[in-house]
């Protein structure tokens, strides 16, 4: 069944701290907090709009839910429980700070049915958590997560590459930490310079520089490849672009792209693309390399307006490339040349 989610936000309302990063309100484009009387009417508006069979969930997105006062919490969350136990949604999830979770919270948020919680990580690495303002380390992360799978909740992650100090040594490190982990899934979010923070500052006296879009990409793409040969999901990829986010005097700058996610997929079968073709060089350009692959990843294949196509012309000189959708399997390309053919799945890209 398909998800609907009824968002709400809860822009910085709870959060004590000042991530250099961090605006909510001009990424959810609220300026005020919500008040419970407003959750209540948020769900009843969402359900009456609802009108195919959907797994519903309440998300309250935006802020550090579990670093309100616990009645806080309590009295947003009672709207919730109530759709919930009459059966209107089918479960609750929240977004919140690694170090504003204890036992008492979680006894209070499994009596409201809170089913998924997500933690803003974003690193693993001290260094860059302490550059960064985020006022918790990496052990605060872990004794989060062993409390939180300990009482059979749905724990995800959100990673931000790209904040100051990280380089790639810290990002591997950072990758190998969340495998020891083990969340039950991951979304990434590359460092965007967002209007009105402590990050733009430093952007513009030049004391930041921020990812480009390619290298967004890159970073992306080898985490999701990393996690998902682990067993590991990344159920998102970038920011969801919104009216404001496109509007372009919020991000200054970072690697912000409305089809970024798509864009991740797109460059991790590129690194497939490029790999064949650099075991069979020197190759001869007239005979055709054709690529067997399943129709769903046709797209990804040829790249947002056929970007990879034209990159490998331009890097290798080819343009003899055939796309036959006779794969069965997703995520795999049976390459076929001369009389080689070579069979190249992207889980496999960490192996060769
Ligand atoms: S913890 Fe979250 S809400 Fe608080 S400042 Fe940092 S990013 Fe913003």
């Amino acid at each position: 069944m398909r998800h609907y989610i009824i968002p709400i936000f809860i822009p910085h309302f709870g959060c004590e701290h000042n991530c250099i990063f961090c605006n909510q309100r001009k990424i959810t484009g609220r300026e005020t907090p919500v008040r419970h009387q407003e959750v209540q009417a948020i769900i009843d508006e969402h359900l009456t709009r609802i009108t195919e069979k959907r797994h519903i969930e309440v998300a309250f997105y935006g802020g550090s839910f579990t670093a309100l006062p616990l009645s806080m919490q309590s009295e947003l969350l009672k709207p919730a429980y109530t759709a919930l136990i009459n059966k209107k949604i089918h479960g609750i999830r929240l977004s919140t700070r690694p170090d504003c979770i204890s036992q008492q919270i979680l006894d209070n948020l499994i009596r409201f049915g809170v089913s998924i919680i997500e933690l803003g990580v974003q690193s693993l690495d001290n260094s860059v958590l302490d550059a960064s303002a985020r006022g918790h380390t990496a052990l605060n992360v872990f004794e989060a997560i062993t409390l939180i799978k300990k009482m059979n909740i749905t724990c995800g992650i959100q990673l931000m590459p790209g904040l100051p100090l990280e380089d790639w040594n810290s990002l591997i490190h950072t990758a190998y930490g969340v495998i020891k982990l083990v969340p039950d899934f991951v979304r990434i979010y590359p460092t965007l310079v967002i209007a009105n923070t402590q990050l733009a500052t430093r952007y513009d006296n030049g004391s930041y520089k921020a990812l480009s879009l390619s290298a967004g990409i890159i970073r992306s793409a080898y985490l999701k490849l990393f996690f998902e040969q682990q067993g590991i999901l990344t159920i998102r990829t970038g920011l969801q672009a919104t009216e404001d986010l496109d509007k372009g005097n919020i991000v200054l700058a970072g690697p912000y792209h409305p089809a970024f996610g798509e864009m991740v997929d797109s460059y991790i079968f590129y690194c497939m693309l490029a790999h064949f073709i650099e075991s069979i060089l020197p190759m001869d350009k007239n005979d055709p390399i054709i690529i067997h692959h399943h129709s769903h990843d046709t797209s990804k294949i040829r790249g947002i307006f056929n970007q990879n196509i034209k990159k490998v012309k331009r890097i290798y000189g080819i343009d003899h490339l055939i796309l036959k959708q006779d794969g069965h399997s997703k995520n795999e390309i049976g390459f076929e040349y001369n009389n080689l053919y070579y069979v190249l799945n992207k889980k496999m890209i960490f192996f060769i």
